[in-house]
């Protein structure tokens, strides 16, 4: 059935709705160590594949990684894990949450969205700037059975950037247990440690039940 899709590859099992390929990487990583027989080519993103765009008009992670994947499963045939994740600060009551990609009103800006979150913690004192990272992954079958797992990574927010690795509030974010950013952590160490991590580690045991 996958085949007949526009640039759906044979062999293709899995799809990860979004474009981010260290998303991909990652997903691929866990699935091939949780799946056997699952090969890293048969999980393939939904860069280059015609999809109709899934608006994330949810106000929810959970409710904005169902619709990435529902929208991915149902054009494909192909089982669908999306992810929706976020920074969520307790002094500002969760935010920026689900605007954490536009917190400064420019969609997917790292330096201004840092820069402002920077500026609005300049006065609050460290015992009270602690934070945490969330993640929604969600897989749909083609069938609909929709199953959702979530990862949290906690920390607090540092008052000015350090190291040069990872993306979004890495560089201002010290994971609890860590002397270093989360930008400081190779791509493994993150991965072990992160709520994408988690949740994928957990969506990847729902995988291999259902393509087993
Ligand atoms: P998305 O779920 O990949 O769209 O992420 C939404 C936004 O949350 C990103 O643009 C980042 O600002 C922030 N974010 C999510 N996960 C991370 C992370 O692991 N490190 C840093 N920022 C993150």
């Amino acid at each position: 059935m996958s085949a007949s899709v526009a640039g759906v590859p044979e062999g293709a099992r899995v799809i990860l709705a979004t474009h981010n390929a260290k998303k991909l990487h990652e997903l691929q990583r866990i699935l091939v160590a949780a799946v056997p027989g699952l090969e890293a080519e048969a999980v393939i993103s939904s860069a280059g594949i015609d999809l109709p765009d899934a608006v994330e008009e949810a106000v929810t992670f959970q409710g904005n990684a169902l619709l990435k994947a529902h929208s991915a499963a149902e054009a494909t045939g192909l089982l669908a894990v999306a992810d929706d994740s976020g920074l969520s600060v307790d002094v500002l009551g969760g935010c920026p949450g689900i605007f954490s990609a536009r917190w400064s009103g420019r969609h997917g800006d790292d330096e201004a969205n840092n820069d402002l979150l920077l500026a609005q913690l300049a006065d609050i004192p460290d015992e009270y700037r602690t934070a945490r990272f969330v993640c929604a992954a969600a897989l749909v079958a083609p069938d609909g059975t929709e199953i959702v797992e979530r990862g949290v990574m906690t920390g607090r927010l540092l008052r000015e950037r350090h190291g040069e690795g990872g993306f979004g509030y890495d560089p201002i974010f010290l994971p609890d247990g860590e002397g270093r950013s989360a930008a400081e952590l190779a791509p493994e160490q993150k991965d072990a440690i992160s709520h994408r991590g988690e949740a994928f580690r957990a969506i990847a045991e729902h995988v291999a039940q259902l393509l087993g």
